[in-house]
């Protein structure tokens, strides 16, 4: 079966096999492994050993979100979110939830936010204090560049928290070059090719020192995840951890690295997008978005507009040919969409598109352009 999700990925048979073993976290041999893992994740994020630390939570992606926001937004700081999407929208709520006050900039899940219309949101609400940008929004495929809101949250001397869970490891983060990133968080299980389990946060120390006392949960705590490290050592996780998970992580970093490192996966994913995008189109299918807001990560396509086609009943008939995709979808029209991420191949993703051009026949859909 070819898993075309934006998370958890497929993953390489090397990277699975290595959960196949019982593992004690605290044990000598398992702790240089974890503190490895954590320095290889802060270089590849391009932060600086002294100034960045990696604090990893046990959990998905929305756990360490929920972390980073208790963390780094103080009670009766003011968030200032780029509402584009359906991953933002998880993040206003999780920061409600959390007490945050939240002001938001609405905005269509098609295009990027400008650093002009972040620019003149800091500028019109002096009580903000933070803002949060989602890198990739796997809702629809759209890439919020860090590099360029950064700049413009610096210039208002606000700080900066960047959800990069489906993007790092693909798109380039540069902490070395933002300082006013607080914090970036990622998982194992997305652009990284690991296993789900494992929520990561790479955050300036000098913030989360700042930080204590802020969460007001012991859990989702990101400045006493960074105590127990300083008290407990690098090699030892606060709580018990997803183990294996933590292994095959590891063997997904060293994959990662002889592929060639983000460069090389952002090349690799890039082609993939480009044979789906490509081949979507050339069945008659609607891409979403169009091309140059198109990111490398999902291709969200437009439901076609023939009655016989019936999103899980299309699921199937993929799933059938070999080929597994979601069956929801995170747009406000209906759509679907196909994952270009994970360990696989442009040839993988012109089989896909036979497969889907296959399916879309099997469930009788001939009228394919967007209703
Ligand atoms: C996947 C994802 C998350 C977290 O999702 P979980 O299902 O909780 O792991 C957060 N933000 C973005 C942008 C994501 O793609």
């Amino acid at each position: 079966m070819l898993l075309l999700i934006p998370g958890p990925v497929q993953t390489r048979p090397e990277t699975r096999a290595v959960m196949a073993q019982d593992i004690a976290p605290w044990d000598h041999d398992f702790r240089p492994t974890y503190a490895a893992i954590r320095e290889r994740v802060r270089a590849i994020a391009g932060g600086i050993e002294g100034v960045h630390a990696t604090l990893p939570l046990q959990g998905c992606g929305h756990f360490i979100m929920e972390a980073a926001i208790r963390s780094f937004v103080p009670a009766g700081g003011k968030l200032l979110i780029a509402h584009n999407g359906s991953y933002a929208d998880r993040a206003v709520r999780l920061a409600r939830e959390a007490g945050r006050e939240v002001v938001t900039i609405p905005g269509p899940d098609t295009r990027p936010v400008t650093a002009a219309e972040v620019a003149a949101a800091l500028a019109a609400d002096p009580g903000i204090t933070h803002a949060a940008i989602v890198h990739h929004e796997t809702g629809s495929g759209i890439v919020n560049d860090p590099a360029v809101i950064g700049p413009v949250v610096r210039a208002a001397g606000r700080r900066l928290i960047l959800d990069s869970v489906s993007a790092f490891g693909a798109l380039p983060v540069d902490l070395a070059a933002h300082p006013e990133v607080d914090v970036v968080i990622f998982t194992s299980g997305k652009c990284l090719e690991g296993l789900p389990g494992i929520g990561f946060a790479v955050a300036r120390i000098d913030s989360v020192e700042a930080a204590a006392g802020n969460a007001g949960s012991w859990s989702f705590d990101l400045a006493d995840v960074y105590q127990h490290a300083l008290r407990a050592g690098w090699g030892s996780f606060r709580f018990t951890p997803p183990v294996q998970a933590l292994a095959a992580f590891k063997v997904a970093l060293d994959l990662f690295d002889a592929e060639g490192g983000q460069p090389a996966r952002l090349a690799r994913y890039q082609e993939n997008m480009r044979v789906l995008y490509d081949g979507v189109q050339a069945l008659g299918l609607t891409p979403y978005l169009e091309p140059r807001h198109q990111g490398p990560v999902i291709v969200t396509v437009h439901q076609p507009a023939d009655p016989a086609f019936e999103l899980q009943g299309f699921v199937d008939a993929l799933k059938a040919r070999g080929v597994l995709i979601s069956n929801f979808y995170n747009t406000k029209v209906p759509s679907f969409r196909i994952g270009c991420v994970g360990a696989i191949t442009p040839d993988d993703m012109r089989g896909a598109v036979a497969a889907i051009g296959g399916a879309l026949d099997d469930i009788g859909v001939r009228q394919r352009e967007a209703a």
